[in-house]
């Protein structure tokens, strides 16, 4: 796969939502269009945080991003590219057969997708960023291909 974008980091320690804001600011500015970030972990480890970093490196006002609960596609545009923000909290694996969520990252954006978990089968060539809840304050990140490894199936 062309571009280094798995070099960015392995595992790094952010201090504060800003800082893991700025770190996903990083990765957005490696994305093209149709690609796919997944992001891994527990409520409130900032899955959510950092699709809002996302939105600032590709340029959208990050106040557009909210966590889409209950609306289970959100799209935010005005960046270089749009972003599509799925969560996919609410649902069971088989009610994503039908979302049809791979096509929607290709056509001129990126898909960031929360609890990628619920996805009855693996998009090709994803981003996984996983994060981990370290302290009140500080989150383990790490950001890799999807099928490096196997993530929690929480
Ligand atoms: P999720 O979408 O994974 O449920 P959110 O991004 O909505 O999580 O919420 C993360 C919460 O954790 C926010 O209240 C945020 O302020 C807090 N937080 C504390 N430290 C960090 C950190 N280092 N990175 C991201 N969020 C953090
Ligand atoms: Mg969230």
């Amino acid at each position: 796969m062309a571009g280094g974008w798995w070099l960015v980091v392995a595992g790094t320690l952010t201090r504060s939502e800003q800082e893991t804001e700025a770190l996903a600011r990083e990765l957005a500015g490696t994305l093209q269009a149709g690609d796919v970030v997944l992001l891994s972990g527990d409520l409130g480890a900032g899955k959510t945080t950092f699709v809002r970093g996302l939105a600032q490196g590709l340029g959208i006002d990050p106040a557009d991003v909210s966590s889409p609960t209950f609306t289970l596609l959100h799209e935010y545009r005005g960046g270089r590219l749009t972003l599509y923000h799925a969560d996919l909290y609410r649902l069971d694996q088989t009610a994503t057969d039908d979302l049809g969520l791979e096509e929607t990252g290709v056509r001129d954006g990126v898909l960031a997708i929360e609890w990628p978990d619920r996805l009855s089968h693996e998009l090709a060539g994803a981003k996984l960023v996983r994060l981990e809840v370290v302290n009140d304050a500080s989150r383990r990140i790490t950001i890799g291909p999807a099928e490096a490894g196997p993530y929690d199936r929480r």
